[in-house]
């Protein structure tokens, strides 16, 4: 059934229309992933092993291959807030590159918090509160993953911490103070407020830190605290879960449309999570035969894991505290250069994002730190969206693919966050100071 492509700039769907249930994709892959193991023993974790860290609702959904899972009715009356969130199409962008494709892109920068961070944050929160946990422990690199969980916390009435990558924390200040309005408190990390942090500090005194090394005191802090939870913004199973409210909201905004074929999908790619968020309902679609889409990961070059790392068993941390997960890595030790996409800089990636890959469901660029701002700075212009630093990796991989477009080529760009904050690096972009990693 071929309805005409609308000519409709935007499909924003109603509150009805928010996912009843996460889409688990471990139920569809055509290999099993393989299973985190045990830091200490090697041996593949039970779920006891993370009771330290997090609460069993969280737990079952890390380890489960449900197909659907649902979502509670108290984070679906949160996700109104944003949810569903818009999808445009991009007509002033394809004016502005002359291609002959259709270029949509789904906003989640349109959420309070400015990212897709929070439809995670709201639901992690929420089973901890009811595990009875009162405070929560995370890292945060950009800030975008601190302020969404801070968020969370105070709608849930739990206390929450944040270790900030040092580079971020002194570069950032106003995300800083997005996390102080939402009631949380932060340092910059690594920092004196942790043995491993003092470890980190006495042996790297100049570090700009990194997302490894806030993990390790996080998780530090969380372990050291019964009443404590650790929270992770991405990288694991169950945030993937929770970002697939993005995907499962894109096919039915592209039905909306009267598009009824995917040609290519682009998403950044740091930890994995708005990418697979995206693309794992676009993938189930891929397997079941209703698409054939192409699906872009965009890293940057200056943390390629996907393009440039190994696929092995790494720790999700520096200091090594996390379990072991068999992920395309850089190595726990490797530290990037202070890019302005502060959520990219990541040494691995989602282990079910790594196993698409390897499996050749997903595909991978990497994209230069001024490509993806000049990416930005043109949509920008087109669209009136400041896009998050991360996401212009994501439209610079789109705009590539756009110019050597066929005719009515259809093409989905995840764009992950606003950069309203992040406007200091768009200003350093045009002033032509911007270094090339
Ligand atoms: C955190 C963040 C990213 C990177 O994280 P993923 O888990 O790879 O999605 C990308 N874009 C924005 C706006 C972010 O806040």
């Amino acid at each position: 059934m071929l309805s005409p492509v609308s000519e409709q700039t935007k499909v924003v769907l109603t509150e009805a229309d928010i996912p009843t249930h996460w889409y688990n994709i471990v139920a569809d892959l055509p290999t099993p992933p393989a299973p985190p193991l045990h830091p200490a023993t090697d041996q593949p974790l039970v779920p006891d092993d993370l009771i330290a860290l997090f609460p069993m609702g969280l737990i079952e959904q890390e380890a489960s291959a449900e197909r659907w899972i649902p979502i509670p009715d108290e984070v679906r009356e949160v996700y109104k807030l944003w949810r569903p969130s818009p999808m445009y199409r991009a007509y002033r962008l394809e004016k502005a590159l002359g291609t002959p494709a259709r270029i949509y892109y789904k906003y989640e920068g349109a959420s309070p918090v400015g990212s897709h961070k929070a439809n995670s944050s709201v639901p992690q929160a929420y089973f901890n509160k009811i595990a009875g946990r009162t405070r929560l422990t995370t890292e945060t690199g950009a800030g975008q993953w601190g302020a969404a969980l801070a968020f969370a916390a105070e709608t849930f009435g739990l206390k929450c911490d944040i270790w900030q990558v040092r580079s971020s924390f002194e570069g950032k200040p106003y995300r800083h103070a997005q996390m102080e309005v939402f009631g949380a408190w932060s340092i910059g990390s690594p920092s004196e407020t942790t043995e491993i942090g003092r470890k980190l500090r006495e042996q790297f005194p100049d570090t700009s830190g990194s997302l490894g090394m806030a993990i390790s005191e996080a998780v530090e802090a969380a372990v050291k605290d019964p009443n404590a939870s650790y929270s992770l913004g991405s990288v694991l199973n169950h945030v993937l879960l929770h970002q697939t409210v993005i995907g499962q909201e894109a096919l039915k905004q592209l039905e909306v449309f009267g598009e009824p074929k995917l040609d290519y999908l682009f998403a950044c790619a740091g930890g994995g999570s708005n990418l697979g968020g995206i693309s794992f309902p676009v993938i189930r679609e891929n397997l079941e035969g209703r698409q054939n889409t192409t699906i872009v990961a965009c890293e940057p070059k200056a943390a390629p894991s996907l393009t440039e790392g190994e696929f092995r068993y790494d720790f999700g941390d520096t200091a090594g505290m996390t379990p072991k997960l068999k992920m395309y890595t850089l190595g726990q030790n490797f530290v990037p250069d202070p890019v302005h996409a502060g959520g990219l800089r990541y040494h691995g990636m989602a282990p079910l994002v790594s196993h698409a890959y390897h499996e050749g469901l997903v595909k991978a660029i990497s994209v230069r730190q001024r490509e993806a701002f000049e990416a930005g700075v043109l949509f920008s212009r087109a669209e009136g969206i400041i896009p998050a630093s991360e996401s212009n990796h994501a439209i610079a991989g789109a705009i590539r693919q756009a110019k050597q477009a066929a005719e009515g080529e259809v093409i989905l760009i995840g764009v992950s966050g606003s950069g309203l904050l992040d406007l200091p690096a768009y200003t350093e972009f045009l002033s032509g100071e911007m270094a090339d990693s």
